[in-house]
């Protein structure tokens, strides 16, 4: 049995507060918990969005009666919210700026509007920006010209991963994250043509699968990149296969799973995965450490990933089928055995927020 931190996920959505039926803090931590994950950083983009001190309480409300692993719930960056968040720092996870084309009350029409989040949210707690291709090179700028440090989610992309170790050798505070997706599957079709085109809603995920010339440079520049995140971003099968496909993919049950068996294959080391998914996110967000927690694994284990055996409320995955190699027998989380051979046992309410209990876990 190989003995493991617990690992921390910095990118989930968990759907709630407002779509409840695809995840909740619930369903969300459970499966966190049954993929080895004892920490989940929880993205805004909820309806409606956290973004203020009301909404922000809606959404710490909900995880304090319902998660069982702990966590820290992002804030979003908005057109009017600039002097407000900087106020709720200390309870949240970070300041999440949708920089490249989103809706509703999220979206940043123009720079001058990422300005004074840059200006003003506090150092010590990241900056996490969607930002693809180009606005990623902005966002960087950004970065250069506030000297502040910004977390780059979910990288895909071979320009992308090559412009970010330009910018490190430079100096400057700039941090990335990439998906076992973006690492493990192309896009089959041209490149800029998405799935959705031809009505295959379950390839359908932001940023979208890239070409195998992407995906080979994202390995080679593995030492580039600072954490694995899941972007776990549940939607049911039925809105999957709909004619207007939402994008996302489950991810947080099949994570460890898939970087183990790339573990035995030599592709990674067991220490990538302890830096990626444990050490760096820790300190990229300065996290407090979790006391009394590890998992334990059996790495000998062969089997194939199968949805319905999964607690995600979400119901299919996009690895369904695939064989891997390590799986999570036991999670202890704060002294307390919160899993184990497929059973949760911890009750909701369990999981703390981090932010809230720092210095005490
Ligand atoms: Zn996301």
């Amino acid at each position: 049995m190989l003995k493991l931190p617990g690992l921390i996920d910095p990118h989930v959505h968990l759907r709630e507060p407002g779509a409840t039926h695809k995840e909740d803090f619930d369903s969300g931590t459970c499966a966190a918990l049954a993929g080895g994950v004892t920490m989940v950083l929880v993205m805004p983009n909820t309806q409606p969005p956290i973004f203020d001190a009301e909404t922000l309480n809606i959404a710490l409300t909900a995880a304090q009666q319902k998660a069982r692993c702990d966590y820290a719930q992002y804030l979003g960056a908005g057109p009017d919210n600039a002097d407000i968040v900087p106020v709720l720092a200390h309870k949240a996870a970070g300041l999440k700026m949708y920089l490249d084309s989103t809706f509703g009350e999220l979206r940043l029409d123009d720079m001058t509007l990422w300005k004074p989040h840059f200006e003003k949210y506090p150092k010590e707690y990241p900056i996490v920006v969607h930002a693809e291709s180009r606005s990623m090179a902005a966002a960087i700028l950004f970065a250069a010209i506030y000297n502040r440090p910004i977390h780059i989610a979910h990288i895909s992309l071979r320009e992308e991963v090559l412009l970010i170790k330009a910018a490190k050798e430079r100096g400057i505070k700039v941090t990335c994250e990439v998906c076992p997706h973006h690492l493990l599957l192309t896009s089959p079709l041209p490149q800029g043509e998405g799935p959705g085109v031809r009505g295959e809603g379950r390839l359908e995920v932001r940023p979208r699968l890239a070409t195998q010339k992407d995906v080979d440079a994202l390995w080679e520049n593995l030492d580039i990149i600072d954490c694995f995140a899941t972007d776990h971003a549940p939607h049911t099968l039925e809105e999957k296969d709909s004619a207007n496909p939402p994008p996302g993919f489950p991810g947080l049950e099949t994570l460890l799973p898939l970087l183990l068996t790339a573990v035995d294959l030599q592709r990674l080391t067991l220490d990538d995965v302890i830096q990626k998914s444990v050490i760096n996110p820790g300190k990229i967000f300065n996290l407090p450490e979790q006391h009394e927690t590890w998992i334990e694994v059996d790495e000998d284990a062969e089997y194939e990933i199968r949805a319905a055996e999964m607690f995600t409320r979400c119901g299919w995955t996009p690895f369904e089928g695939w064989k891997v190699k390590g799986k999570v027998r036991k999670v202890v989380l704060r002294g307390r055995t919160a899993f184990e051979d497929g059973k949760i046992l911890v009750e909701p309410g369990f999981g703390k927020n981090i932010r809230l209990l720092e210095g005490k876990l």
